[in-house]
């Protein structure tokens, strides 16, 4: 058999893949053994493969940016409610007379506890306890945890409005093509 890139050489090998023959000159260019056309296909595969990776990893990092997105709404749609039911609650009151403003600093207040609940459970999960107990002890435990939510809500509000606002602009960001690269590059 002779060489499929030189006619006038007598082939030593053959590629792995297609079984061309291959000169010795041929035979040591890849490793393993290839003809040139086997080895430009698996090269442009692997980097295919790269680029899949690359691609899937980017769409896991949007999907968690946008499960955190999607947190901060179902907690703000949450913290309107419970505003709302305190605003309710004081109008129920007879012989109240609750200003404007007090209405407002009500429904802030109440508002923000889902925020500091949220907030409270993040600091739980560094303290991996099961917790079991009676129905009073589940009683105080819950009571105790509202109390402590109305104690943070205001700053665990404020400190996730921040991050939603950092998450929602590194969403802008991969949404848009030119600046998608930048991300990538800032990666790695
Ligand atoms: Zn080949
Ligand atoms: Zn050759």
């Amino acid at each position: 058999m002779k060489c499929f890139n030189h006619l006038e050489r007598e082939a030593v090998a053959t590629c792995q893949k297609c079984g061309k023959g291959l000169c010795k000159a041929c035979a040591e260019k890849h490793t393993p053994c290839l003809c040139d056309a086997c080895a430009a296909q698996i090269q442009r595969n692997q980097q295919q493969q790269a680029q899949n990776r690359e691609a899937q990893r980017k769409q896991k990092y949007k999907n968690a940016l946008i499960d955190t997105r999607s947190e901060f709404i179902v907690t703000a749609v949450l913290g309107v409610l419970v505003g709302i039911l305190f605003v309710w609650q004081e109008t129920t009151h007879e012989n109240v007379d609750t200003s404007f403003i007090g209405y407002a600093e009500l429904f802030f207040g109440g508002f923000c506890i889902p925020f500091g609940w949220k907030f409270l459970t993040y600091l739980q999960s560094f303290f991996p306890v099961s917790l079991f107990g009676t129905f009073w002890f589940w009683f105080i435990y819950l009571a105790v945890k509202v109390f402590l939510s109305i104690l943070v809500g205001i700053p665990a509000f404020l400190y996730q409005l921040v991050k939603v606002i950092l998450t929602q602009s590194k969403i802008n960001k991969l949404n848009h093509p030119l600046l998608l690269r930048a991300h990538t590059v800032e990666k790695e």
